[in-house]
């Protein structure tokens, strides 16, 4: 089995950018679509591009996806398709199946059939952008869970020269900040006399309602 080898089935939107992007990183990547005009747009893109349909056991079977280190279920609008890609793929014994959900109840329905990693790209955007509309500076935000999060956060103008210590987001808000991302480089795990500057990007962790008190005290 070679290394860094991506299945991505169905190439819709979300699909295709997803395979260029694993090809532009260096991996190889086998697309599948049900769609000929779909497989036809990518072929010249991926490493192999396959009219199928992803439903089909012997299909699936007879392309060695076995094999490949992860499957990532693109299908969206057809629900059903979906799950019983994603059930196929984890009874062929793909090691790890990634699939996008569109729905809470989508998602868990593919939680359920064992899928290992359940994306919610429309909704994780959404409140992505929405952050980052009332928060400008804050550049982006990951969940690591329903209450806690990762944040990365510029530093302005006002705060430039200011050590942590005098910042002191801990005591006051209870968040900690992880790293500091500066022009020369990346600090991890600052201490309280790290100095910031203005467009550093700092990178803090805490609860949702932390991070907020936080960003409000930033913009
Ligand atoms: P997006 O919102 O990312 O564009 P869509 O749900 O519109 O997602 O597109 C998903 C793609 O998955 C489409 O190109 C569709 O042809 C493909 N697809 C749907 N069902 C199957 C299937 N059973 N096998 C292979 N491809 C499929």
């Amino acid at each position: 089995m070679k290394r860094g080898q991506y299945a991505v089935i169905g190439l819709g939107r979300f699909g295709s950018s997803l395979a260029k992007e694993l090809v532009d990183l260096g991996y190889e990547v086998l697309g599948i679509d049900r769609d000929e005009e779909a497989v036809d747009e990518m072929s010249d893109q991926l490493t192999h591009a396959v009219v199928a349909d992803a439903t089909d056991e012997e299909v699936i079977r007879s392309l060695g996806i076995r094999n490949f280190d992860c499957a990532v279920v693109a299908i969206g609008d057809d629900m059903q398709a979906s799950i019983l890609t994603a059930i196929l793929l984890k009874d062929i014994g793909v090691k790890t199946v990634v699939a996008k959900a569109l729905s809470e109840l989508h998602g868990k329905v593919l939680t359920k059939v064992g899928v290992d990693r359940v994306i919610y790209p429309e909704r994780d955007m959404g409140i992505r952008v929405a952050h980052q509309l009332v928060s400008p500076n804050l550049l982006d935000i990951i969940e690591l869970s329903s209450e806690y999060s990762i944040a990365e956060i510029a530093v302005p103008k006002r705060m430039s020269g200011r050590t942590l210590e005098d910042l002191n987001p801990r005591a006051r808000y209870g968040c900690s900040v992880v790293a500091i991302n500066k022009k020369t480089g990346i600090v991890i795990a600052p201490t309280a006399h790290d100095v910031v500057e203005e467009k550093d990007v700092m990178v803090i962790i805490g609860t949702n309602e932390q991070i907020e008190s936080f960003e409000h005290e930033v913009n």
